[in-house]
């Protein structure tokens, strides 16, 4: 059984294709590249 309420978001920004979360993401994350705050499905670039 898996019941989980939590909003999956994909690990890449829906524009440009780049990792923001999950291990691939981190290379991104020290260039300051992070998931955007109004649009979590979107970077911040
Ligand atoms: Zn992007």
């Amino acid at each position: 059984m898996s019941t989980t309420n939590t909003v999956i978001y994909s690990n890449r920004c829906k524009v440009c294709r780049t990792p923001i979360r999950g291990v691939s993401a981190w290379p991104n994350k020290l260039r300051g590249t992070a998931p955007f705050s109004k649009n979590p499905n979107l970077c911040n670039r």
